[in-house]
């Protein structure tokens, strides 16, 4: 696809790599076969999955929205993409390292429910907001849980040489790998300072890759393994998956920047140990930044749960949402606030209109002149570290520019295989605020305007005056002279 934008040579596709902190050009592990459409460059990529116990926050969904972007722009340049994402529904504590308890065993004793509902009541809960944001399904969606029996295969052929056993179970001695810690921004501070003390480890930063059911005790999961019964470690399942599924090493994996520090760094350590290499598994490691939301308003005092469905139920278009994940540079703090969401609503509403009106045109030109630059700019912008915002102004102005015709709906389409906006799909109507909560419906709006413009043609200011207060009292805002051409909102 990206050769076939151009014809001067595409540029290489650059990605910033945590474990060397530099950009590098990307060269996949299956380079193919120069020339031959039957062996095609691969990039097979491994991204960290939800912990299946509660609904996601939109923060975590920016991780996924991010591997989204990164596994479309793989395809744009070319390469056989080979995308998983782990479901984890057994082995994640409440705290990333080995203390607290078991997340999916917590909530499953709160709701006093069976785990196996749990898990899957949250899986289809995070796929609907994977829909929702129109991210691409990956090839494969590992579930935790379908791979014990490899789980302990991988943790026998380590014990000897690089665990110990306790009584709470199977420890991973990371004084036995070289460079542990590497990936981690401050492994010997703040990581250690994070892990709660487990009685008998050798060294803070050891963690289990086999938990042992307490005496006495049953959990609702639990598997034979030569260590007793218990249950994986949550960073042993993406070590034990990630091979499985994309052979070892593969090429890109992904997670959010809290990954950095722990759970990365352990995954790292055990593929160090199971090849008996210092090969840490990827060759490229990527991080998304954080969303903050610093009012602090919005999950606590009104005691809503910032998720996909409540910008839903607030009336906002989810992909625009998709679009504020997009004006951030991936490895940027993106900051959340309801102000911003309506901005991003309002960008995407432009963009639309500028899909309509170039549909409008009639040339009888629709592969005209296309400048070069166009072309090149945006595979540059999105070949550099995935530079989405760049990318975005690029596609902004392409679509701004009257003289190229027809053609930009061609190029649009192009563009938008990247972003995922839908942008050939979405309509005007689509984008209405539309607050699940709103009394009015559209039609009863739509009739109430038409008399108010009745009324105001026969200059029946009162009558119109009346109407108008009428809306206001239902929460519409009627948006007389919006440069948009809305004519009305409801308010969110
Ligand atoms: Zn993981």
């Amino acid at each position: 696809m990206g050769q076939a934008m151009t014809d001067a040579p595409a540029p290489p596709l650059k990605l910033f790599n945590s474990l060397t902190r530099r950009l590098e050009i990307f060269e996949p592990v299956h380079p193919g076969v120069p020339g031959d459409p039957a062996n095609p460059p691969e990039a097979r990529v491994y991204s960290c999955g939800p912990t299946v116990y509660n609904y996601p926050h939109i923060g975590n969904m920016r991780a996924y929205v991010f591997a989204d972007t990164l596994g479309r722009t793989l395809s744009f340049k070319g390469y056989k993409l080979t995308h998983v994402i782990n479901i984890t529904d057994v082995g994640h504590l409440t705290d990333d390292a080995d203390a607290g308890e078991d997340k999916l065993e917590k909530a499953a004793a709160e709701k006093a429910q069976s785990i196996w509902d749990i898990a899957r009541h949250y899986t289809e809960a995070y796929w609907a907001d994977v829909k929702a944001l129109n991210i691409r399904q990956p090839a494969h969606w590992s579930i935790a849980t379908d791979y014990v029996p490899q789980m302990i295969e991988f943790a026998k052929a380590i014990a000897d040489k690089h665990c110990y056993e306790l009584d709470s179970g199977l420890y991973f001695d990371t004084s036995t790998v070289a460079d542990y810690g590497r990936l981690a921004r401050h492994a010997t501070d703040e990581g250690e300072s994070r892990i709660d003390p487990v009685d008998g480890k050798r060294h803070p930063a050891d963690f289990a890759i086999w938990r042992k059911t307490p005496s006495g005790e049953k959990r609702q999961m639990e598997w034979d393994s030569p260590w007793g019964k218990g249950a994986p470690g949550w960073h042993l399942e993406c070590s034990v998956m990630s091979e499985a599924l994309l052979g070892f090493p593969f090429d890109i994996h992904t997670g959010g920047i809290d990954h950095r520090e722990i759970h990365h760094p352990n995954e790292i350590a055990q593929n160090q140990a199971h090849s008996c290499s210092a090969d840490s598994g990827a060759r490229i490691w990527m991080h998304n930044n954080f969303l903050v939301e610093r009012s602090g308003k919005m999950s606590k005092s009104s005691g809503e749960f910032l998720r996909v469905q409540l910008l839903i139920d607030k009336g906002y278009h989810p992909l625009a949402y998709r679009l504020m994940c997009l004006q951030a540079h991936y490895r940027s703090e993106l900051e959340f606030s309801w102000e911003g969401l309506g901005a991003a609503l309002t960008r995407l509403k432009r963009m639309v209109m500028g899909v309509a009106s170039a549909r409008q045109v009639t040339d009888k030109n629709p592969h005209g002149n296309v400048p070069d630059d166009i072309r090149e700019g945006f595979d540059r912008e999105i070949s550099n570290d995935l530079g989405t915002p760049a990318a975005l102004a690029i596609m902004e102005v392409m679509l701004g520019r009257s003289d190229l015709g027809s053609v930009r709906l061609s190029l649009l389409e192009e563009m938008d295989q990247i972003f995922g906006l839908d942008l050939l799909k979405l309509t005007r109507a689509d984008l209405r605020i539309r607050p699940k909560a709103a009394t009015i419906t559209e039609a009863e709006i739509e009739a109430i305007l038409i008399r108010r413009k009745e009324a105001r043609a026969a200059k029946d200011f009162a009558t119109s005056d009346k109407l108008r207060d009428e809306l206001i009292a239902a929460g519409v805002e009627v948006m007389d002279g919006d440069p948009l051409g809305w004519d009305w909102r409801l308010e969110a």
